[in-house]
């Protein structure tokens, strides 16, 4: 268990659910398991269509937030330390930043990510336009949004988990098994 790699992404969750992702992962069915889940790719390549893709959510859900200014892709964003960084504690400042300017960045990871993970990172950041803290509020925003907010967050921390433990084969499309590298690649 010693030689296990880090999860970064998965921190504070149980020590039982780490066990099984290290698992998934040594055996190599971490991609096989996504790709069977996430297999629907998304259209949404540039800011354009991620502003539509972020304002028919808003349109649907929180018609009377206030209107969005801008919706982008950012490519020196890292989700770790953004979206997901946060799984349990707040970032007052992250969350102020957002509520005040009414601007959603998403990292450029999610351009080539499912389309699930997508509608999930959206509705995070969306519903911080009205919530700024990790807190219960904004939870319950975020499954309205998407009953299945939590197991989507989850998977999706599988994905980029997944995602750094293989960099030749970012996409999870394809369902076969990967070779084993012997180095992860910290440059993603
Ligand atoms: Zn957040």
């Amino acid at each position: 268990m010693s030689s296990a790699p880090p999860l970064p992404y998965l921190e504070g969750y149980s020590p039982a659910v780490l066990a099984q992702v290290q698992e998934l992962l040594a055996q190599g069915q971490l991609g096989p398991y996504l790709a069977g889940r996430y297999g629907e790719a998304h259209e949404v390549r540039n800011d354009k269509a991620l502003y539509l893709a972020a304002l028919e959510l808003k349109d649907r859900f929180m018609r009377n937030t206030a209107p969005l200014n801008k919706v982008l892709y950012d490519s020196k964003l890292q989700v770790l330390s953004h979206a997901l960084g946060t799984h349990t504690k707040v970032s007052r400042v992250q969350g102020r930043r957002l509520k005040a300017s009414r601007e959603i960045r998403v990292a450029s990871v999610f351009r080539e990510a499912p389309a699930a993970f997508l509608k999930m990172i959206l509705v995070h950041e969306l519903a911080h336009l009205k919530e700024s803290e990790h807190d219960k509020a904004f939870y319950q925003l975020c499954t309205h949004m998407a009953p299945d907010y939590f197991q989507l967050e989850f998977d999706l921390r599988l994905y980029l988990t997944h995602r750094e433990s293989s960099p030749a084969t970012v996409s999870v499309r394809e369902g076969r098994p990967q070779p084993t590298s012997s180095t992860a690649n910290p440059s993603c």
